[in-house]
């Protein structure tokens, strides 16, 4: 586009030129000036509104003017315009970006004013503190008020940490306790950091627990045993209170060691020192074997031990594993069982192909609230104990740990007063 500064003013240099020349001819020189120079005042005035309106617009389309000062300063407007949208975008894009990172970052990410006002936040975030889109500007600790976030936020110092429940543990999501930080960001701004650590804090418990768990369970038949050890001392002529005595320390020497040698056997599971060969083994087999060894104890208990399993069925797997794994499961269901109760062991195949070997009791039932910790170590349910004395509660966790080794998972089905069902879910490729 051509451009010329010198337009303007040669077209009014030439226009005076003429107005003058008729202002004379007709004799009124001044009056013609005069009425030029306001129609040219006007003019100039309606051009600069065009100018305007259109810089106004923040994607001027077609430039207004194309010679003289008002074509010059049009296309400075549309230069810098363009520049200015170039600009806009690169800055959008860059933005674009960086919420595109932080978004698919597994933390949280809040970014606050010095006053604590939201600025922005990612999804993760919004989950975790139970953030909405509306909820930007506004102050957070008017939103998160768990007293120690609302402390921690009003005497933070650099390198500050604090854990607290999350207010999303209250919802479906699945985080429990969380982790704030907060880092200075720019000159006025602070970054908020959420971590879910709910897992974390999980293994911290069950480690406090498995150590004051293991001493309890230790001390208790320590001290029957001290007890009647010291009965022994105190009663040394009476032979029938010495072999009672006798069978009750024998009884709780027992229980010690099953309980060292479970604890063994798990530690030997989670460092992988196992037996780690799979043969294909007949599970009928295995079952007569299973049989043979709690016949007697159900026989004892007038309970029916009912096995329903496929001839031909084999399944890829570790044999002592198997083994271990029945013998919890069957020896589970005879001690929480009542007398004359029955016991099925079976198996069964799923619609996506999954196999089951089931140990099914008709016994006491386990609440729903016990159901998910039943494979944690020692735990075992208050109301079932009195049932089964003798219990360690590892034996859920070892069986749990085994069908790891071999893809499989533990389901437990259970009714309380009804009996339970114990499932081990078998992957197709096993069987
Ligand atoms: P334990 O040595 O106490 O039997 P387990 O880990 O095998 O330890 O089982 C954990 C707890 O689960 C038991 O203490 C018992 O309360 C409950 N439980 C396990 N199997 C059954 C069952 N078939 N019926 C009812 N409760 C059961």
């Amino acid at each position: 586009m051509k451009t010329d500064i010198k337009y303007d003013r040669n077209i009014l240099l030439i226009c005076l030129a003429f107005v003058v020349m008729f202002g004379v001819v007709a004799g009124y020189p001044a009056e013609f000036l005069a009425v030029f120079l306001l129609a040219y005042i006007a003019v100039q005035y309606a051009r600069l509104r065009t100018l305007y309106q259109w810089a106004r617009f923040s994607e001027p389309k077609e430039i207004p003017f194309e010679k003289g000062l008002f074509g010059q300063l049009a296309e400075l407007i549309h230069h810098s315009t363009k520049q200015r949208l170039v600009e806009k975008e690169s800055v959008k894009y860059q933005l674009d970006r960086f919420k595109k990172l932080i978004s698919v970052f597994p933390d949280g990410v809040v970014i606050l004013s010095l006053k604590n006002e939201i600025q922005w936040f990612n999804d993760q975030a919004s989950r975790l503190l139970i953030l909405k889109k509306e909820d930007t500007g506004q102050l957070i600790n008017h939103l998160v008020r768990h007293p120690r976030f609302t402390h921690f936020l009003k005497n933070f110092k650099d390198d500050d940490v604090i854990v607290m429940e999350a207010p999303s543990a209250e919802t479906n999501w699945s985080a429990e306790k969380i982790e704030i930080r907060l880092l200075p960001y720019g000159d006025d701004e602070r970054l908020l950091l959420i971590r879910d650590v709910t897992k974390i804090e999980r293994a911290n418990q069950v480690r406090k627990d498995f150590v004051s768990n293991a001493s309890h369970e230790l001390r208790t038949p320590l001290t029957v045993m001290k007890g009647y050890v010291e009965m022994l001392l105190a009663s040394s002529s009476d032979e029938t209170v010495q072999v009672a005595s006798l069978k009750k320390v024998d009884q709780q020497v027992v229980k010690m060691q099953t309980m060292i040698e479970e604890l063994l056997a798990l530690s030997r599971l989670e460092e992988g020192k196992v037996d780690d060969s799979q043969a294909s083994i007949n599970l009928r087999g295995l079952c007569e074997q299973i049989k043979a060894e709690f016949q007697s104890a159900a026989d004892k208990r007038k309970q029916a031990l009912i096995f329903d399993i496929p001839k031909t069925l084999n399944i890829k797997a570790n044999k002592a594993s198997l083994l271990t794994i029945m013998r919890n499961l069957v020896g589970n269901a005879i001690n929480y069982s009542d007398e004359k109760g029955e016991i099925r062991i079976g198996w069964l195949v799923d619609d996506q192909g999954q196999g089951s070997l089931f140990v099914k009791d008709k016994g006491s039932g386990i609440a729903p609230r016990h159901l998910t910790r039943l494979t944690e170590r020692f735990y075992r349910v208050a109301e079932n104990n009195v049932k089964n004395k003798t219990g360690t509660g590892l034996g859920l966790a070892i069986v749990k740990h085994e069908l790891d080794r071999h893809e499989a998972r533990l389901v437990i089905d259970s009714q309380e007063g009804e009996g339970s069902c114990f499932q081990c879910v078998f992957p197709p490729e096993r069987f």
